[in-house]
């Protein structure tokens, strides 16, 4: 009996190329079980994240128009990274294998072909690597290059160029299932789940329609949000800092005793203010830092569900 594969999409007002590529998924689907390599009871299953627009509509829409079309909807917008946690838990009981792709088409369907004969060769996790960026604008593939690099400077392994288009094992999921956290950064969190994975290259291309909801100050967020959950480097690094700023400080501490002693002290006011000035921007650098640790502390305690789906396109009791 072939595999059931669940691709996985997040949507978020996504009304304008919803109706584009939902089609080109279901014929990935249908093309793959003709070859023999999935099941037909495969499913593409949508994931609204909340959108003001006319998406969860389509989504509803297609479902009744095809059975391989399945929906579930947030009962809010809670972002990508959640509303993809919630299309893979809601499928990991449902099939063998799942794929999660953006629903822009910047992800070349095709590499699914090579995902789903990797995960047949044996493979559980199989990561799809962006190739070339040629289409990203000159400032997307630079800013998006620096996230991947400043994230494994911080001690944040992350597979380089990989977003979260994946195939991921029902097996790898039950296992994720098990890894709480409420701060997620998925793409840093399914190779510590381990299981025997690798990588395919695909090159990016441009947004069908409709436009990037990453923009710098997303990007910014989810590298700081991927760096805290997974690294406790920065906080080694204010240690490190701390200590060379100590050391400085003692070398400037004798060095005044020394002017003082040879009765040459002067005002010195301009490197006195610049002291000041210099540490306490670095001490409160390094409070920030820790504050953001603490914070994450404190969203973890609370334990809150990370998604509530409010609507499916099926009954449940099915
Ligand atoms: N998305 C989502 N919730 C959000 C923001 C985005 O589910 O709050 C979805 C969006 O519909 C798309 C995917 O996440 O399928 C990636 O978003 P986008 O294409 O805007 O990001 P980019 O490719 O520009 O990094
Ligand atoms: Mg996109």
């Amino acid at each position: 009996m072939p595999a059931v594969l669940y691709i996985v999409v997040p949507c978020y007002n996504e009304q304008e190329v919803l109706p584009i590529t939902a089609p080109m998924f279901l014929q990935k689907i249908r093309d793959l079980a003709a070859a023999g390599k999935i099941s037909d009871e495969s499913r593409v299953l949508f994931v609204n994240d909340g959108s003001k627009d006319k998406t969860w509509e389509i989504i509803s829409g297609l479902a009744r128009e095809d059975e391989h079309y399945l929906g579930i909807s947030q009962s809010r917008n809670r972002g990508h990274q959640n509303a993809v946690l919630a299309g893979l838990m809601e499928a990991k009981d449902r099939c063998d294998i799942t794929i999660s792709i953006d629903c822009d088409g910047q992800d070349d369907i095709n590499a699914m072909d090579k995902m789903v004969d990797e995960y047949l060769n044996g493979c559980e996790v199989v990561y799809g690597v962006r190739e070339s960026r040629d289409t990203d604008t000159f400032f997307k593939r630079f800013t998006a290059q620096s996230f991947y690099k400043f994230l494994s400077a911080m001690g944040a392994e992350v597979v380089y160029n990989h977003a979260d288009y994946r195939l991921v094992s029902s097996r790898v999921l039950q296992e994720f299932a098990n890894f709480k956290e409420v701060n997620l950064f998925l793409r840093g969190m399914i190779p510590l789940v381990g299981f025997k994975s690798t990588c395919v290259g695909y090159s990016r291309a441009e947004r069908i329609a409709g436009k990037s909801h990453y923009p710098l100050k997303k990007m910014l967020a989810l590298a700081v949000d991927g760096i805290t959950s997974l690294s406790v480097k920065p906080l080694h690094m204010i240690t490190g800092f701390g200590v060379l700023v100590a050391f400085a400080s003692f070398i400037g501490v004798l060095w005044a005793i020394v002017t003082a002693l040879l009765g040459r002290a002067v005002a010195g006011w301009a490197s006195t203010t610049c002291i000041v000035c210099f540490v306490s921007g670095v001490q409160l650098i390094c409070l920030g830092i820790i504050g953001e640790y603490v914070g994450k502390i404190y969203m973890e305690t609370k334990q809150r569900p990370r998604y509530i789906i409010s609507e499916r396109t099926w009954n449940e009791e099915k």
